[in-house]
């Protein structure tokens, strides 16, 4: 079976993780340590997941035109993701995420998007004849508005399915949900996007078919270690149960979850297998500290579906 192929258009940026023994106050400095650098932003985790189950990645994204950015370009063709798209902004700097853990797991994190968060129309437009001849274009909120829009209207315009993931939640014009095919809220996404507070399966359930009213036919609320709702119109949805796992940090289980349906998807798996692949990917990837380092591969995975069946 062909592994099929996956566009990815989002963000990226460079994770610098410090540990602290507590929270900085105002005003103050801590000596803290110890320090880690590693590739993140919604866009490249996801990007990273697809391509380590086997998918052919394309990233639409962008980046500065300094240490990071070739940083995020090398880290891209390391995992055999395709680099074409990865633009370079000649003023803004490649993305940040400045990230502290505290000695209660506790954490703080400030995102400065920097050049992701200003791709263009007319550069997701380059990736055109990319988003053609795509089996699956996933997209995030974490770029600019614009950028997914086109995005959207793009894969329409091809006949490719789209996964919108909306995250992080922000308001967006909300017609385009009529273009896309696949949407995969969490819980707290899912409330901003109805209004409905999502605990519990019946009230996934009622947020589902809320989606599901605007426009979205298959609506896949996950649900963290309960693992994801899905529905499809009618009476009820199904939920798919997550994997128990021994969770070490949850960080990137969206994203895990998504690269996860993309790459399964793409390679031609029906919609409840799908879903259950990414839920084993993302089980996996909770196992195991950090976002893009922590994504599995299709061998983890395979191997850990098969003990799970015995
Ligand atoms: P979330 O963004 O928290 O809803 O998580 C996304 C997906 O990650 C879920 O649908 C599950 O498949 C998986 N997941 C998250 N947390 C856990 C966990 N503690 N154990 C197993 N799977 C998890």
């Amino acid at each position: 079976m062909s592994q099929g192929i996956v566009t990815v258009v989002g963000s990226y940026v460079t994770d610098l993780m410090s540990r602290t023994p507590h929270m900085p106050k105002v005003g103050e400095t801590v000596l803290g340590g110890p320090f880690k650098m590693g590739p993140g932003g919604k866009g490249g985790n996801q990007a990273v997941a697809a391509a380590r189950q086997g998918s052919a990645v394309y990233m639409v994204t962008k980046v500065g035109d300094d240490e990071f950015g070739a940083y995020a370009r090398a880290n891209f063709t390391k995992e055999t993701i395709n680099t074409q798209y990865v633009f370079v902004d000649p003023v803004e700097a490649t993305g940040a995420a400045l990230i502290a853990v505290d000695d209660n797991g506790d954490n703080l994190i400030v995102v400065a998007l920097g050049a992701c968060g200003t791709l263009t129309t007319e550069e997701v437009t380059q990736a055109s004849q990319v988003i053609a001849k795509s089996d699956i274009v996933l997209v995030q909120l974490e770029t600019s508005n614009e950028a997914v829009i086109a995005t959207v209207a793009l894969a329409k315009g091809h006949g490719v399915p789209v996964i919108l993931n909306p995250a992080p939640y922000h308001e967006f014009p909300r017609e385009i949900l009529q273009d896309i095919t696949y949407i995969t809220p969490n819980e707290t996404e899912a409330c901003s996007l109805t209004g409905l507070k999502v605990d519990t399966e019946a009230d996934a359930l009622q947020a589902a078919k809320a989606i599901y009213v605007m426009g979205v036919p298959n609506v896949l609320i996950t649900l963290g270690k309960k693992g994801c709702y899905y529905y499809h119109g009618g009476e009820s949805g199904k939920l798919y149960p997550g994997f128990e796992v021994q969770a070490l940090d949850t960080t990137g289980a969206g994203d895990a979850f998504n690269g996860g349906l993309a790459y399964a998807l793409a390679s031609g798996q029906a919609l409840g297998e799908a879903i259950i692949h990414a839920n084993a990917v993302a089980a996996l990837s909770v196992t195991k500290v950090g976002t893009s380092p922590a994504m599995p591969t299709i061998d983890e995975v395979l191997a850990f579906k098969a003990v799970d069946k015995l």
